[in-house]
């Protein structure tokens, strides 16, 4: 199986996963138009994918999804809470499919595990796809990390994991108080640390690929993500890779 990423961070977040010749599409937080451009790049048209996998309701991830899905004619798989909590959804929809937080799910030859998540939207999921052999393990938009979400993503091949900001740069930084606030806490995002100390609770050893994601462009820097998950691998900050805004990254093999 292999894996790419649109763009990932707070103006939008795409994530393509390949299982065998299955394509499913992790979030879509761009529009219907730019998500065509962005999956040109990867060599794909919108009609190469099998479904629409959502997070969560925030527009960063679910902008364009009800509207790609209906022209590309595939299925959206999403929570109800997300459902309930998307105002863009009560108009012309695509099929809808709702999921159960804790119960995995098929599209053709993708395996998809949901796991609930502590963030402040209504029934935030986050995932791990497998082709029955390999795993790649998904997790941004989280304000912490639980012992549920580290029993779930131990043991994977691939991590696409949250580096939302520095802590010291989001508190010297200017953004307001009451945002500050919201960031940096339970329901928030991960900082580089806490994404880093959620790595080094994972048993790492099948791990070929970790990628630090939904980098906050105010908050963060790359090295500074890199730096914190290097620690955590004890590997070379090299080898950590960082999806980016606009390039997302390109196709990882696992
Ligand atoms: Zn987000
Ligand atoms: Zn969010």
């Amino acid at each position: 199986m292999r894996f790419a990423s649109l763009g990932s961070g707070s103006q939008g977040n795409a994530l393509v996963v390949e299982c065998g010749g299955t394509r499913v599409l992790l979030d879509c937080g761009f529009g219907a138009r730019e998500i065509g451009f962005r999956l040109e790049r990867l060599g794909l048209e919108p009609s190469d994918l099998a479904a629409v996998v959502v997070t969560h309701e925030h527009s960063d991830h679910i902008a364009g999804a009800f509207k790609f899905a209906r022209r590309a004619g595939i299925r959206v798989f999403l929570t109800h809470g997300t459902l309930q909590g998307f105002p863009g959804g009560r108009g012309e929809r695509p099929q809808v499919v709702p999921i159960d937080s804790h119960a995995s799910f098929a599209v053709d030859g993708v395996e998809i595990r949901p796991y609930p998540v502590p963030h402040d939207a209504r029934e935030p999921v986050q995932f791990v796809f497998s082709d029955g052999s390999s795993r790649l393990g998904v997790l941004t938009d989280t304000g912490a990390s639980t012992p549920h979400i580290e029993a779930t993503l131990s043991g994977c091949d691939a991590l696409v994991l949250e580096c939302n900001h520095d802590r010291g740069m989001l508190e010297a930084g200017d953004y307001p108080a009451q945002l500050k606030r919201r960031v940096a806490g339970r329901f928030g995002h991960l900082d580089n640390e806490q994404a880093g100390a959620l790595l080094a609770a994972l048993d790492r050893s099948r791990l070929k690929h970790v990628v630090a994601a939904h980098l906050s462009q105010a908050n963060n820097r790359p090295h500074l993500a890199r730096q914190a998950l290097a620690a955590a691998m004890g590997c070379a900050e090299t080898w950590i890779q960082v999806a980016t805004q606009n390039e997302g990254f390109h196709w990882l093999e696992i």
